[in-house]
């Protein structure tokens, strides 16, 4: 199992799954595995990857997919979110549908909304612990689709997901420590550090740290339930419709909201920065669609942080530090497919 074989004219190959092995020039490969498909990653490069099957469990839909990679997905379908008994049975159906297609996945990778348990050891693992949508308190993702599915299953935030998928095909190929921040109808962040996702006691909460609010300059409440007036209270997306009466998409480019959510969000990062290191930081979400917020972004970051921490990347080189994700909307479900294969090598 997960074991295959390539013969070429001069030699045979064995491998485990996901193992590159470089043919020499001119070799092709003529046998392959039963269940797998061979993928081309460089002139010279092969290897073997088998079906993988993604989930992007958000809290307002679900996006489901199977396929070997981003280039080659094979089906995507996305449903809105309803209550946990229906949502899970209609992404159940849609595997099994997918399995009869194209045969059965190997393994699964989930991004879930949460607060969610994380903890593969833990009795609650999978299940969501707080949430505005409140059908989902208690209800567990993971359960569910690991009893249905019984294929090893990736299972992680949403937003260590997507920052996966960067890490694995985009933005932050190559790269040790890095941030990925959304900012949408909240702000998440996740990353690695170390070459390690971001875990934890329970999972970072970077959206909820606390950042200073002038009062008389703002003095809007914020709207976290928990905090009231922390980053993700203060910037999240509602937080903008709350303040001006309008939803950041209708606002123009010199709307003074632009001003204030830039000096919050050059905040957010000062502190990220100054703590964790980063090597790049990602700018994700609905709201990061406003191209205009990045160079303003930038310029505030490195006023903030004002000469002190000496590195090459926020001295001179901030466009490419503080960057885009380069899979677009479509970090979240490659990083499903990513976190597939970290539960077949595990
Ligand atoms: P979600 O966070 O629910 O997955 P989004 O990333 O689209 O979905 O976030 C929705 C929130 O972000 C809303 O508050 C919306 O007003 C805001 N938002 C979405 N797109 C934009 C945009 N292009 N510009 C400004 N705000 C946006
Ligand atoms: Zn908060």
């Amino acid at each position: 199992m997960g074991c295959y074989l390539v013969v070429t004219r001069e030699k045979i190959y064995t491998g485990c799954r996901f193992d590159r092995q470089a043919l020499a020039a001119g070799d092709k490969p003529r046998a392959l595995g039963t269940r797998g498909r061979a993928v081309t990653t460089s002139r010279k490069e092969f290897r073997m990857t088998e079906l993988l099957g993604s989930i992007e469990a958000g809290g307002t839909k679900f996006v489901c997919a199977v396929g070997y990679g981003p280039e080659d997905m094979l089906s995507e379908v996305r449903f809105p979110t309803t209550t946990p008994e229906e949502t899970l049975a209609r992404t159940i159906e849609y595997f099994e549908a997918q399995a009869r297609r194209h045969g059965p996945i190997a393994a699964l990778g989930v991004g879930a909304f949460g607060p969610v348990d994380i903890h593969p050891t833990s009795p609650t693992y999978g299940r969501i612990s707080k949430s505005p949508k409140t059908a989902w308190i208690g209800a567990n993702i993971y359960a569910p689709l690991k009893q249905a599915l019984r294929v090893p299953i990736g299972f992680d935030t949403d937003v260590n997901a997507a920052a996966l998928g960067e890490w694995r095909y985009g933005a932050a190929r190559g790269l040790d420590t890095f941030v990925y921040l959304t900012f949408g109808t909240g702000i998440g962040g996740g990353g690695m550090v170390g070459g390690k996702l971001m875990h934890g006691l329970v999972h970072p909460e970077m959206g909820h740290m606390k950042i200073p609010h002038d009062t008389a300059s703002d003095p809007y409440e914020g709207r976290c339930p928990f905090h009231k007036d922390c980053f993700e209270g203060l910037a999240a997306g509602p937080a903008i419709e709350a303040r001006w009466g309008r939803k950041g998409e209708t606002l123009p480019k010199d709307h003074p909201a632009w001003e204030l959510e830039t000096d919050y969000i050059a905040l957010g990062l000062m502190n990220l920065i100054c703590i964790l290191s980063p090597e790049r930081v990602i700018l994700g979400g609905g709201m990061m669609q406003q191209e205009h917020l990045f160079p303003r972004i930038r310029r505030k970051v490195r006023e903030r942080l004002a000469g002190y921490v000496q590195a090459e990347a926020v001295l001179e080189k901030m466009d490419t530090y503080i960057v885009p994700p380069k899979l677009g909307n479509h970090a979240g479900i490659l990083g499903g497919i990513a976190l597939a294969e970290l539960a077949l090598r595990h």
